[in-house]
């Protein structure tokens, strides 16, 4: 908790700042509401959650002055609403055998690095994990999965390069079926500048996964790096069309001034956030809780 508030800081002193500007002595009119509103939708928190929280003060307390304290309470419990549907975290079937994760989101967004942490945290919970290398085109991305394979000790399954990604998740899931796995994460390449090899590269792999066990993949994660703001949705957008997107993963809300997205994703698409980056290290990863992070955030 402690590294949430801190990595939400920047995210919550830009806020507090604007807030403290806007609210010092200041009667509650139209001016000071759409001030407020405009406050709001520069700190990511997004057009709807913005629109929300001021027609609620403007119906509660019109006409009154209001303290910027009295409104970020009322932002935190905005927000809260917002995000407690959203805030489950990532439930492992270890009876499915393995339990099939597959991984997307763009290059460099935080999925090698998220597959390392949540593999730690479940086979610090007694799973055995297996890591599968499915970025075939990247050297580097195969290299740094079975980095996270040694540290975590999961053994990584991994292909040449440019093999076929789809041969590579069906052998990864008979392998790891075939070892008695609780749970298999599947990598994948995030090359958006080819929208259209992408999505068939990644239809290609649930096809071959359902081929092997027409169950999984039993989660497919998209993860997202927070300071990219507003880009998140659009990646949601894409990701959402070419594979069926069951829950999100926020990347590096440490230090970034954009942790307000996070509430206009749930607001506008309502997937299940499972957790947060607040690092690079195997222990960075946080469940997402609703009220500790709209507290952080709000500051
Ligand atoms: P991928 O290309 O999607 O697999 O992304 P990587 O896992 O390689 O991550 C890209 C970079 O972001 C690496 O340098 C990671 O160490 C870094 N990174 C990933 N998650 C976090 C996070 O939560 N916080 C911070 N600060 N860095 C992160």
């Amino acid at each position: 908790f402690g590294k949430l508030k801190s990595g939400l800081a920047k995210s919550s002193s830009k806020l507090t700042q604007g807030l403290g500007d806007l609210f010092t002595k200041r009667k509650l009119d139209d001016e000071a509401l759409e001030d407020l509103e405009d406050l709001l939708i520069t700190t990511d928190l997004g057009v709807a959650t913005a629109a929300k929280v001021t027609r609620h003060l403007a119906k509660t307390r019109f006409g009154q002055d209001v303290s910027a304290d009295e409104i970020k309470q009322t932002l935190a419990e905005e927000i809260i609403r917002i995000l407690d549907p959203v805030a489950r975290p990532l439930v492992i079937d270890p009876s499915r055998k393995p339990h099939v994760v597959l991984v997307v989101g763009v290059n460099g967004s935080g999925k090698t690095t998220t597959i390392g942490k949540l593999a730690k945290q479940n086979k610090d919970a007694g799973l055995s994990v297996t890591l599968a290398a499915g970025d075939t085109f990247r050297a580097a991305a195969v290299e740094q999965l079975k980095v996270w394979g040694q540290r975590t000790g999961c053994p990584v399954i991994s292909r040449e390069n440019g093999a076929d990604a789809a041969g590579l998740a069906y052998d990864a899931i008979t392998e790891s079926r075939n070892r008695g796995d609780d749970l298999l994460f599947i990598d994948t390449a995030g090359r958006l500048q080819n929208k259209a090899d992408l999505m068939a590269e990644l239809a290609k792999i649930v096809r071959s996964i359902k081929k092997c066990d027409e169950t999984a993949p039993h989660d497919v994660l998209l993860v997202l790096d927070a300071t990219t703001g507003q880009n998140a949705h659009s990646q949601v957008e894409i990701f959402k069309d070419m594979v069926n997107v069951t829950g999100l993963v926020l990347t590096k809300l440490d230090g970034t001034a954009r942790g307000g997205v996070l509430v206009a994703l749930a607001e506008k698409f309502g997937l299940p956030v499972h957790a947060i980056g607040v690092g690079e290290q195997a222990d960075d990863l946080r469940p997402f809780e609703a009220e500790a992070f709209a507290k952080s955030l709000v500051g």
